[in-house]
């Protein structure tokens, strides 16, 4: 069974993906080749170009990709300039004795690698940052910005409304093989230098041929805590079916002491291709897109939506 399951923020990229796995490509190409148009669409305010910026107004773009044959990762955190973090990720995964660059040696890698450079903040993003901080910030602080003290103005992001969306691939491939990738601007107008759970791996993106693959979205902080995509996987190590290991998780989540409002949604496939998704949040409906051999073109669905 070919699959290919995603939170790509109105099916953005799954056509390419689909066509990809039709045409029997391996699963880390598939991934690549769905990411990619997310983060080049400025539509999409969480992702790549046109993402939200930090609290400086910078798009700082995290990201991870996970290989199911051999556990091998590669991840990059607050990068800045470039367009296409999932293949710097890859790049991280495939050529460096690393798993994991942030920030300016992340950019100096992606540099060394050719990787294609760009400005990701866009009129409207920096619109969208500007009439934020007329909303929430005093003038007498605004005009001293960026010299004042920013941890104040963080707490006040952490709702639901600027919580932002991350792309997730999961994908069985012909061969069945397993692979996972995510691309995020994460949480907007965070502190700068802040890390979600997107690179982090084990908490947002985990694959494991043997088992299965998982990636959330939401609220990162939350995951990290929980160690959620590494926590499903080995649920299904253990003997649990993708939907018992996914309410699990959800269960662990729920267990966590939170002080900031913030849903998590839990995407994950089991050894078989068979996937799952689970909202836990209070608000709203959460979509994602899934293509399965025999599917014509990819169908959206609802995940199962389960209060905290
Ligand atoms: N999980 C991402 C982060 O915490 C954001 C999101 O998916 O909404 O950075």
């Amino acid at each position: 069974m070919k699959i290919v399951l995603t939170n790509s923020v109105g099916g953005v990229g799954m056509p390419g993906a689909v066509a990809a796995l039709r045409a029997g490509r391996p699963a880390l190409d598939v991934i690549e080749t769905g990411i990619r148009p997310v983060e080049l669409e400025p539509t999409v305010n969480s992702v790549g170009r046109g993402g939200w910026p930090n609290l400086l107004g910078e798009v700082e773009l995290d990201a991870c990709i996970m290989d199911g044959r051999t556990l091998e990762t590669g991840a990059v955190g607050a990068l800045r300039g470039f367009l296409h973090p999932i293949s710097v990720a890859r790049k991280v995964m495939e050529t460096l004795p690393h798993v994991f660059l942030v920030g300016e040696g992340a950019a100096r890698f992606a540099a060394e690698c050719d990787a294609e450079t760009g400005d990701n903040l866009t009129a409207e993003s920096r619109a969208g940052w500007e009439k934020w901080l007329q909303e929430h910030v005093p003038e007498d602080v605004r005009t001293r910005w960026p010299d004042v003290p920013l941890a104040d103005w963080a707490r006040l992001t952490a709702v639901p409304e600027t919580a932002g969306g991350t792309t997730v691939f999961l994908v069985k491939d012909a061969a069945g093989d397993i692979a996972a990738g995510v691309s995020t601007s994460g949480w907007a107008f965070k502190y700068p230098g802040r890390l979600g759970d997107s690179p982090v791996i084990g908490a947002g993106c985990y694959a494991d041929n043997r088992y299965g693959a998982a990636a959330c979205t939401g609220m990162g902080e939350l995951t990290i805590r929980a160690g959620t995509a590494r926590a499903i996987v080995l649920y299904m190590k253990i003997g649990a079916t993708v939907q018992e290991a996914c309410h699990e998780a959800a269960a662990d989540l729920r267990s966590l002491r939170r002080r900031y409002r913030g849903g998590v949604t839990i995407h994950a496939i089991d050894r078989d291709g068979q996937p799952y998704v689970i909202s836990v949040r209070h608000e709203g409906e959460i979509k994602y897109w899934l293509w399965a051999e025999g599917m014509e073109t990819p169908e959206e669905k609802a995940a199962l939506i389960e209060s905290w």
